[in-house]
């Protein structure tokens, strides 16, 4: 039977700001099984990168708690919180800030390896270095070993960021934006890395992406959760969601995505009404979406709308009105 290797439960998060509470994030639950990849879609803002550092044991939720492999994180002994941190490896978009500048690859490497006793001394810290360097493509290993980051190309920097997430053995890697400064060029390498390193180590990523078309190629098979204003708004296993999603949200962020086929440049869009976000700092009186959603009514504003099934294969949609619209759609775009 699978097991989760992540599980996340009723997660919240509030930042102060000025006189109010911003809520970055609010009632997030989601699993996640070991050795699997969930991508985690949504625009700027919406959440995405809380919910990670949340994940990561970076950032203590508001409410809610963190399971890592059955274990909860603010409940854990102090050891054993360490433990279940070294566990989640977080790899971030900006190459250009994620290294220490004045530090040479060996350090970046070696320093957590023994720091956290993953190996015996400092020569076996250096050997382990050298294997990870050539798992992810930086081969000679003795080439890059003393190089610092600036002496290093983005892709490269990149390379070495995932090598050290890796360094203390995780089980799973928050991939925030991971390929999303890199060259379009060597992005399919990047990804190429990821993806090996799961079918060698039985990693499992949280893969943050504002980019629809990213989710579907890296979490094709699982699943891909979509937020919205801090909100699950749609989760369910990849193609389905993507294919037919179920929340009008989701389908602008597919549309959103050039079609490569120009017959369908001209098909009608679901053209959104205000591109205006929720104010957070204020309590909810209706769906969060509503501002921006082409199929708003009364209920709409009056009821918060939560995530349900529909359909079958665990597909969930947190729309009031998600077996009517699809509908709609296809008969304006038949008139
Ligand atoms: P994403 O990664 O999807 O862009 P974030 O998680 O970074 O979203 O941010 C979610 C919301 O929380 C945004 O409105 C952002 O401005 C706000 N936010 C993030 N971090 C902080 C912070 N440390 N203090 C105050 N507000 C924050
Ligand atoms: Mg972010």
């Amino acid at each position: 039977m699978a097991t989760n290797v992540v599980q996340g439960k009723d997660l919240a998060q509030q930042y102060r700001v000025g006189q109010g509470n911003l809520r970055a994030l609010d009632g997030v639950s989601f699993e996640l099984e070991t050795g699997r990849s969930l991508a985690i879609v949504g625009e700027s803002g919406c959440g995405k990168s809380t919910l990670g550092k949340i994940i990561a044991g970076i950032v203590e939720p508001t409410q809610g708690s963190v399971y890592i492999e059955g274990e909860n994180l603010s409940q854990a002994s102090k050891t054993e919180a360490i433990k279940l941190r070294l566990s989640v490896q977080v790899v971030q978009q900006d190459v250009y800030s994620s290294l220490n500048p004045r530090r040479r690859v060996s350090g970046i490497l070696c320093d957590p390896m023994v720091y956290h006793r993953i190996v015996r001394n400092r020569k076996a810290a250096a050997d382990r270095a050298a294997e990870l360097l050539d798992m992810v493509g930086l081969s000679p290993a003795s080439d890059f070993l003393q190089r610092f980051s600036y002496q290093m190309s983005g892709g490269q920097r990149q390379r070495v960021a995932i090598a050290r997430a890796l360094c203390v053995n995780p089980k799973i890697v928050v991939a925030d934006e991971a390929v999303s400064m890199i060259d379009m060029s060597l992005r399919s390498s990047i990804l190429n890395i990821f993806q090996r390193l799961q079918d060698d180590m039985g990693i499992a990523y949280m893969f943050i992406t504002h980019d629809v078309a990213l989710a579907r190629y890296f979490a094709r098979d699982y699943r891909t959760m979509v937020m919205y204003a801090g909100k699950v708004i749609e989760l369910g296993p990849t193609e389905a969601v993507v294919d037919h999603p179920l929340h009008p949200y989701t389908r602008m962020l597919c549309e959103a995505v050039p079609d490569p086929d120009p017959a369908n440049r001209h098909a009608l869009r679901l053209v959104p009404k205000a591109s205006d976000l929720p104010d957070l700092t204020q309590p909810d009186t209706g769906c969060r979406f509503r501002a921006r959603c082409p199929f708003e009514t009364s209920q709409c504003s009056n009821e918060v709308p939560i995530l349900r099934t529909l359909g079958e294969g665990g597909h969930w949609v947190a729309c009031h009105h998600a077996e009517e619209w699809p509908g709609m759609v296809e008969q304006a775009q038949e008139a």
